[in-house]
């Protein structure tokens, strides 16, 4: 029997990703350029046009209209929708992670979704922008370090102890251990090799996960994954089309960081102890 009250939320989840996931759309399209996402309103990119509100209803619109801006025709591609569905989607997910039963339906397992959440929005947005142009907004990396740290002193407060209950301290040295670990192991690459092993992005990005995730174990498993999945891909592609190929790292570390932060606890339990089989227990 599914509790009524829980099955309104979890609708309620996938609406409001849906919403946010259009708002992800609008930061993926003006952060790279440093234009507010707040005004103006939703233009089309292509003849300016104010999109009115009923133009503007997540995937409904873009159906509706024929995939064509209703006043230019420009042919609005399906990365919009998609973003949209992926919002739903991942806020879904991110409730049933945070507020797993009917007796969780309580402010503190809700605050930590809605953290989470915005949380998952940052890695989206930086995973897009950075394909795109090669960059990653601060806006998803250092300006959100003070959002993971202070979001975890308030679900401290009010007494949350689920799933990525990190506390501040632990934020802290997340952030830390991201930022100044990493910064100083890219410093080490760039001074002993003298190119760049680790964009100044993608350590400001790791300091951003951290400030989330906490320190241990969470930014060692993410960093020790997305090295690896990087180096496989890197080298398998730098082979198959004969040239070196500089693959983005950002979206690798962002993977990683939702998969922990969706599956972590499992991952760890089911995986790591096969890794570490040859250590003595504890
Ligand atoms: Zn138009």
């Amino acid at each position: 029997m599914i509790d009524p009250l829980y099955a309104l939320y979890a609708v309620f989840s996938v609406l409001f990703g849906l919403v946010l996931g259009s708002f992800w759309n609008v930061c993926i399209a003006r952060w790279p350029e440093d234009r507010s996402v707040i005004h103006p309103r939703s233009q089309c990119p292509s003849c300016g046009t104010m999109v009115e509100a009923r133009d503007n209803v997540p995937v409904v619109s873009w159906l509706l209209l024929g995939r064509k801006c209703r006043t230019c025709g420009w042919p609005i591609p399906a990365t919009y929708p998609l973003t949209e569905v992926l919002g739903g989607l991942l806020g879904f997910l991110v409730f049933r992670r945070f507020v797993p039963t009917p007796f969780d339906l309580d402010p503190a397992h809700l605050a930590a979704a809605a953290l989470y959440f915005v949380f998952v929005g940052a890695l989206v947005i930086g995973s897009f922008v950075d394909i795109r142009h090669r960059i990653l907004p601060d806006e998803v990396t250092i300006y959100a370090i003070p959002v993971g740290v202070l979001g975890c002193a308030l679900l401290e407060v009010l007494g949350y102890t689920g799933w990525m209950a990190v506390g501040w301290r632990q934020a802290v040295v997340g952030a830390l251990l991201g930022g100044v670990f990493f910064g100083g192991m890219a410093l080490a690459a760039l001074f002993v090799s003298g190119r760049e092993a680790l964009g100044w992005g993608d350590v400001k990005l790791l300091a951003m996960i951290g400030s989330f995730l906490g320190a241990h174990p969470a930014i060692v498993a993410v960093t020790m994954m997305a090295s690896i999945t990087g180096s496989v891909v890197g080298i398998g592609m730098t082979i198959w089309h004969q040239r070196r190929v500089y693959l983005p790292f950002g979206p690798n570390l962002a993977l990683w960081a939702l998969v922990y932060l969706l599956y972590g606890d499992e991952l760890m339990k089911r995986f790591l102890p096969a890794l570490f089989v040859w250590l003595p227990g504890p």
